[in-house]
């Protein structure tokens, strides 16, 4: 089991959204943990008070500081992504497809405080999210609502992978485990959210889905730190080909 080692961290947020570091930090840390890539995955510019401002001349700002690093040929490789918010019923992301597709990577979320792409979309999805976030009521069709608009926008969008799905928002993680598997889109095992995450994880294996393992850090020192969703894994039995983060050694 001590075999699994991880050699790189795709969700890693900066002071470009609510993370507290530089892209120079998470890089350092990514090295000091011995990652040979680390992704820098700021929030999308939905995510209220948090998001990334400006993401046009924001995010070439970002790769500009990644090139340089990358440039230096010092480990880890760093990649340019985003951590998407899901907007709409129909699976639209808040940033435009061309900006997607000049990111490395893209992670698809569905977060609760999120501004909607219409009214309409708040009214029947972000805001009874967030009721439901903090009340005991459970609706089916709501339910239905965020299965749909994520399993749209994993079909609609070059996702790579969809972040801790489950977390907070109900969803049918069997039908969205299913459609990835259609899009070769992976599942996260997000390290800040094992507890919540166990059942998300056995509902979707027998999909055959791909997962990736991540940190979700918000400051340098918690990239690569991976052991919670590692040991989720292997309590569950996970094979490590299906984690493509993750290489086995010995
Ligand atoms: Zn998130
Ligand atoms: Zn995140």
């Amino acid at each position: 089991m001590e075999s699994w080692s991880a050699f790189a961290d795709w969700h890693t947020h900066t002071h470009y959204s609510d993370g507290k570091g530089t892209i120079a930090a998470n890089a350092l840390a990514g090295r000091d943990r011995q990652l040979r890539q680390v992704a820098i995955t700021d929030h999308g510019p939905a995510s209220l008070g948090l998001g990334l401002k400006e993401p046009v001349p924001t995010l070439s700002k970002m790769r500009a500081e990644i090139d340089a690093w990358n440039a230096s040929e010092q480990q880890p490789l760093l990649l340019l992504g985003a951590e998407t918010n899901l907007i709409s019923r129909q699976g639209d992301l808040d940033l435009p497809r061309k900006l997607l597709k000049g990111l490395d990577l893209v992670i698809a979320s569905l977060h609760p405080l999120v501004r909607p792409l219409t009214w309409q979309d708040g009214a029947s999805m972000l805001l009874p999210n967030i009721v439901q976030r903090y009340t005991r009521l459970r609706s089916r069709q709501l339910r239905n609502t965020n299965t749909k608009a994520m399993v749209e926008a994993v079909y609609r969008n070059p996702v790579s992978f969809v972040a801790h799905p489950g977390l907070w928002i109900d969803i049918d993680t069997e039908e969205l485990a299913n459609a990835c598997v259609r899009r070769n889109t992976a599942l996260e095992i997000n390290c800040q959210h094992t507890d919540i995450l166990f059942d998300y994880v056995a509902v979707a294996m027998p999909t055959g889905v791909d997962f990736v393992i991540n940190s979700d850090a918000h400051s340098p020192a918690q990239v690569g730190q991976l052991a919670a969703g590692l040991h989720l894994a292997q309590r569950l039995q996970l094979s490590p080909e299906r984690v493509r983060n993750i290489e086995q050694k010995g």
